[in-house]
């Protein structure tokens, strides 16, 4: 890359973009980071992703970075340079306004999953201390919240059970279920694929021939939204066939009896024909599982992003549950989480129910722990999630939103409603790196620090809460996020001492029990020698936990859940005759925001398209390659046909990361009956030839 050793230095970090938390270190040639070199973190063993190795500099240096603070102005309409002093005192005083005048549930505050621990346990102290509002949630409400909800009520901890290199290693059958960790987690993927070229068996659950599907032993090709009825089904036939583990289910859970009923109507025919797959894989996918000494549920948002994906996450559990799949190695329910700090997010509480460490809010006890600490009374009303604020945003409820660091405008499903909901507000701030297309909705845009400007920590899929450090600074005026939070509070009236990272961190670590044990100082010592640690730490001597409810469950006893198949909300008709699904593509992450920085990335993938079954196409006279029109009852883009034998005859699948033709002007708002996560998995849409 143009540099010699001794010109630069290494700053050892974890990558910004997925949740597989891979270390590397930083290369910085003259104050500029030039490169990535892979480090052997305990997620990544010196593998890199293509975004890792390539995407993760060009975005600090880009020349599109926020460098001062913009205030919108009231006579031209536009944004325009302002002062951290202007701009500060403008926030301060209008949500400070709209606090006075409507109270706290008037005012929301989205958190960044890409941000670290620090920040976003700032954003909710500020949120809940200076806003007077529990309307505090994080885009974990749009993928995995259903985890969060569903394995919480299950086993009392909504979190991956098992370490990835763990189940890589010991697991003798993966089940992968509405997951593509080629794409999503490349580091992960490969560690699979090398499990499987080992002699691992895998079963593949998904729509589409995904890349690992052509290494599967099994690959149950169900339609989309069919999950429940899939587990359902297979817990059946593993009651069945005696595949159960009897002495665990006494021992460990309760339920049972009620579970093996409710399954009883799920018949191998019955799941065939709802799921739309062959009886017999159904069959000798649940003796494969059932067969194993230890097998491992791998998911993602295949499994949450549905009206019923709290129930499909419980279904999950279920089979794990009976067959003795938890607390030993190789085995557990995996939530593959998907931005690099989106555990995180849900640990530091940046949601409308939880203190930092799932303490709950409805804990009169919990309250009154963090009143003290914090020396100021907080709002005791059950707060709304992130979702639930848009509707609320176009009634008039919420007036005032601060968005730190996400861009619903790109990410959010039903474009169209995401944008009158911002402009129905009275008052929008933004925290950003870039002028996203969200932040050009708001009244102040405010410029914070990207991951190598700043101290702190992320939390990775496996809960393992690993350093980030600052590699670099940029020119211009932009500050901390703790800073700018920090001077927020003392603004609206809060009294909040200035705190750096790390003793940010032992605030955290003295409210939170599961982070007792955790300061920057020991995960930067010699003991945890960049392992990391994953929660619960209980203490400063506690090693830390890799593995979940070994001899008893968070919750005490296993719950069997009784989850129901329902239909998703939107199916195929005479006016839309095609099934989308959305996900993501190796090269980019998310809205791109970051990764489109980087222009071999664009070379490889840098544009929307639209998988078709070969049928379809034929049908409609689209060829591979041919722009169509693609609409859903909310909105209608166009994008390029990949005509294929991908996806199945009635079905579509397209990427989420582009601008071009953003699917997400298609998808559907309907949202998950138990904690409000959109139904992206299944809308309906017509195609045709543009
Ligand atoms: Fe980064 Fe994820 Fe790729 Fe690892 S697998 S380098 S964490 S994007």
């Amino acid at each position: 890359a143009g540099y010699r050793e001794w010109e630069v230095e290494k700053v050892l970090t974890t990558c910004p973009h997925c949740a597989t938390g891979c270390q590397y270190y930083l290369v910085v040639k003259d104050g500029k980071i030039v490169d990535t070199e892979a480090a052997d973190g305990p997620s990544n063993h010196g593998l890199l992703c293509v975004k890792g190795r390539s995407g993760s500099f060009d975005f600090v240096h880009s020349p599109e970075r926020l460098t001062h603070p913009l205030v919108r102005n009231s006579e031209t309409g536009e944004l325009e340079q302002a002062t951290w002093d202007e701009a500060l005192d403008l926030v301060a005083s209008r949500m400070g306004a709209l606090r006075d005048q409507f109270g706290g549930q008037a005012l929301a505050a989205f958190a960044c999953a890409r941000s670290a621990n620090e920040d976003i346990y700032m954003l909710q102290k500020m949120a809940r201390t200076a806003f007077k509002t529990n309307n505090v949630d994080n885009c974990a409400r749009v993928c995995h919240g259903p985890s969060v909800a569903g394995l919480a009520q299950t086993l009392g901890s909504g979190a991956m059970t098992n370490p990835i290199t763990d189940i890589a290693e010991n697991a003798e059958v993966i089940m992968l279920v509405g997951s593509n960790p080629e794409e999503a987690h490349p580091v992960i993927g490969m560690q699979l694929r090398k499990a499987v070229e080992r002699g691992t068996k895998l079963i593949v659950v998904d729509p589409r021939d995904i890349g690992l599907a052509r290494k599967a032993d099994i690959h149950l090709k169900l339609n989309p939204g069919t999950n429940v009825a899939f587990a359902n089904g297979m817990a059946r036939e593993l009651i069945h066939a005696g595949l159960i583990d009897q002495a665990f289910i006494d021992e460990r859970s309760e339920g049972f009896a009620d579970f093996a009923a409710m399954v009883e109507k799920y018949t191998p025919e019955f799941v065939a024909e709802t799921c739309g797959i062959d009886a017999r894989d159904l069959v000798a996918a649940a003796h494969t599982y059932g067969q194993a000494g230890a097998a491992a549920i791998v998911y993602c948002l295949g499994v949450t992003e549905h009206t019923g994906g709290t129930e499909g996450v419980m279904s999950l559990s279920n089979l794990a549950m009976i067959t003795g799949n938890f607390g030993k190695p190789g085995c557990g329910v995996n939530p593959l989480r998907g931005q690099n700090n989106v555990q995180g997010a849900c640990d530091m509480g940046a949601t409308p129910g939880d203190f930092p460490g799932y303490q709950k809010q409805a804990n009169p006890e919990v309250v009154a722990r963090f009143e003290q600490h914090w020396g100021v009374e907080i709002p005791k009303w059950k707060g709304t999630y992130a979702t639930d604020c848009f509707p609320k945003m176009i009634s008039g409820d919420i007036k005032g939103l601060f968005i730190f660091g996400e861009d619903p405008v790109r990410t959010d499903p039903d474009t169209a409603h995401v944008i009158r909901a911002l402009k129905s507000l009275d008052f929008l701030v933004v925290d950003d790196l870039f002028l996203t297309e969200t932040a050009k909705y708001a009244d102040v845009v405010l410029p914070g620090r990207s991951y190598a400007e700043k101290e702190g920590t992320f939390s990775n899929t496996e809960r393992r809460v690993q350093r980030i450090r600052a590699a670099v600074t940029i020119p211009g005026e932009t500050r901390l996020d703790t800073d700018i939070f920090i001077d927020l509070m003392n603004r609206m009236g809060y009294a909040q001492p200035q705190l750096t990272s790390a003793q940010i961190m032992d605030e955290i670590a003295e409210l939170t029990p599961s982070f007792h044990g955790i300061s920057h100082e020991r995960l930067d010592s010699a003991e945890v020698a960049g392992a990391g640690l994953q929660w619960p730490c209980k203490g400063p001597d506690h090693p830390g936990t890799p593995i979940m409810h070994v001899g008893q469950f968070t919750r005490g006893k296993g719950a069997f859940s009784l989850a129901e198949y329902i239909p998703a909300a939107e199916l195929p008709d005479a006016d839309y005759p095609l099934m989308l699904t959305t996900g993501r593509v190796l090269a980019q992450y998310n809205a791109c925001a970051m990764t489109d920085k980087t222009p071999g990335l664009n070379e490889i993938s840098g544009s929307s398209f639209i998988e078709m079954n070969c049928e379809d196409a034929a049908a409609l006279g689209v060829a591979d390659g041919d722009r169509v029109r693609v609409s859903s009852r909310r909105g209608s883009i166009e994008s390029t046909a990949h005509v294929s034998g991908k996806t199945n005859p009635g079905q579509t699948w397209m990427p989420f990361h582009f601008q071009d033709g953003n699917a997400n002007w298609l998808t559907n708002a309907a949202l998950d009956r138990i904690c409000s996560t959109p139904e992206y998995k299944v809308c309906a849409v017509r195609v045709e030839k543009a």
